[in-house]
């Protein structure tokens, strides 16, 4: 099979050493079959993306040697999809406006003497779900900021669970469970999709059928699954991979500043030392 696989940065910071061993594999991966590599700036999040960061990557990415297909996909120009597979779900009743600050949630959490904990944190436990019309048309009246989740049990109640799966390079099939997760949200006011919506149909629309991304994402990959059985996407396969960490054994994170590219490079190292150093993981 070919493989079309994809490196998903955020230009919310600088590439690290982490972002480069991942993009290496999955480059690999496409070369090795014959598919192609694509890239895409997840930059839906207008306040923490940066046009330097993006330039940054592309900088970065060339320097390495790295070759992608052309154009990249950027999600802030794609907002109307997002908005398109919200209104969908919204008209299935699968979605609801929640009104809480997160001050409210804490505080409905020690009320209830009951901390949930799904696989991404503490689960919202539910205050906005049962408002009624006349309630939400309020909130919206006055202007509140609000997110769109998912009412998870009414989302999975026609989805024969056992069918959730999705196969995990080297390991078979993984059966996902996403009723853990709680109602995720799916979107805010200012923003009208999530990291959970658009990777998913971004993959989907782009034909991505190998994800390689970082073991940290594998959670979400039960989230994914769930919304392609919604919205009738089909389920690529997935390599999480293991994550690089420093010399302390600390995991390298967009904080770790001499461990980018760009201090890489300014330190003198030469595209081929950078790469080795990700080669063995
Ligand atoms: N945009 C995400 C990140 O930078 C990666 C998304 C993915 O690979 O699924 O962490």
């Amino acid at each position: 099979m070919k493989y079309i696989t994809r490196f998903a940065p955020s230009p919310t910071g600088h590439l690290h050493l982490g972002h480069v061993y991942s993009a290496s594999l999955a480059m690999q991966a496409a070369r090795d079959t014959g598919g192609l590599f694509l890239l895409r700036m997840e930059d839906i999040d207008a306040g923490r993306c940066r046009p330097e960061f993006e330039l940054g990557i592309y900088e970065d990415l060339s320097w390495l040697g790295f070759k992608w297909e052309e154009p990249v996909r950027r999600q802030s120009e794609h907002m109307e999809d997002y908005e398109a597979l919200i209104s969908r779900l919204n008209d299935r009743d699968l979605i609801y406006p929640c009104f809480c600050t997160r001050k409210e949630i804490k505080a409905e959490i020690v009320r209830s003497n009951a901390a949930p904990h799904g696989p991404e944190g503490l689960v919202y436990p539910g205050i906005c779900r049962g408002l009624s019309d006349r309630e939400r048309q309020r909130n919206f009246a006055l202007g509140k900021p609000y997110a769109l989740r998912l009412n998870m049990v009414k989302a999975t109640a026609d989805i024969d669970l056992a069918t959730l799966r999705f196969q995990e390079q080297d390991k078979g099939y993984i059966q996902c469970n996403p009723l853990p997760f709680g109602d995720i949200v799916l979107a805010r006011k200012e923003t009208p999709t999530s990291y959970h919506l658009s990777v998913t149909f971004d993959d989907a629309i782009q034909g991505v059928n190998h994800i390689v991304r970082g073991q940290d994402l594998f959670p979400s990959t039960h989230i994914h699954r769930l919304l392609q059985a919604l919205l009738g996407l089909p389920t690529p396969s997935y390599f999480h991979h293991g994550l690089i960490s420093d010399g302390k054994g600390r995991r390298l994170s967009k904080r770790d500043k001499d461990a980018t590219i760009k201090s890489l490079r300014e330190y003198g190292y030469q595209p081929e030392e950078v790469l080795k150093m990700v080669k063995y993981g």
